[in-house]
């Protein structure tokens, strides 16, 4: 099974997948914990590049690329090896943040995005997305909280940018009910996590 948390800087994602992973581990399930931009080697040079271009940033298509390219490595080696394994595979982020955030925010066309996806990764797709929402003003705040600065660690985007990046999120979610769990950043931490928990409870089998 293929797990994927999705949302805005800050919403908790990271603490969410930590919970989760751990709640299955205790149910006898074998788990990789794993991340985007990053979870192998080379997509974690990758994200250092990503990251390393603070205030300046790649343009729209190369970040992209580096994006899909990042995924490339961590699919083929990692992710697509553990679910052949049986395991689960939990990831904080994926193709839906390509698609929120260089979609939705930088403009690029939805379907050059899937097309790169397609290219490489095979299109594959998460089982479960668990979208974790917060309104703007919140994630603004939080961001403010974290890095001393209300912008995020990639080329210091705007606020409109993170409220673009929001509506996208929804929309992808709107879009995909089936395979999307949309879940209320705001609530206590626990609860939200037992919710998430709930909403995988047929995945298991129990
Ligand atoms: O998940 P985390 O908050 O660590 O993400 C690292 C950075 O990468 C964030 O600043 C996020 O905005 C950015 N990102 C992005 N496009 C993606 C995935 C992440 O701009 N497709």
């Amino acid at each position: 099974r293929f797990v994927t948390f999705e949302g805005g800087e800050g919403v908790g994602k990271s603490t969410q997948a930590r919970l989760l992973a751990a709640a299955l581990e205790a149910r006898g399930v074998n788990v990789v914990l794993t991340r985007e931009p990053g979870g192998t080697p080379g997509a974690e040079t990758i994200r250092n590049l990503l990251l390393a271009n603070e205030g300046n940033g790649w343009n729209a298509r190369a970040e992209a690329l580096l994006f899909a390219a990042a995924r490339s490595d961590h699919v083929e080696r990692l992710i697509r090896p553990a679910l052949a394994q049986g395991h689960w595979v939990i990831c904080d982020r994926f193709i839906d943040s390509s698609r929120a955030y260089q979609g939705g925010g930088s403009g690029l066309e939805d379907h050059d995005l899937l097309n790169l996806h397609a290219i490489g990764s095979a299109g594959l797709l998460p089982d479960r997305t668990i979208l974790i929402e917060v309104p703007a003003e919140v994630t603004a705040a939080r961001l403010a909280q974290r890095d001393g600065a209300a912008v995020d660690r990639i080329g210091g985007r705007s606020a409109e940018y993170h409220t673009r990046v929001a509506q996208a999120f929804a929309q992808l979610a709107d879009a995909g009910p089936e395979r999307f769990v949309r879940v209320d950043g705001l609530g206590e931490r626990d609860a939200i996590h037992a919710r998430i928990l709930e909403s995988l409870v047929a995945m298991l089998g129990t």
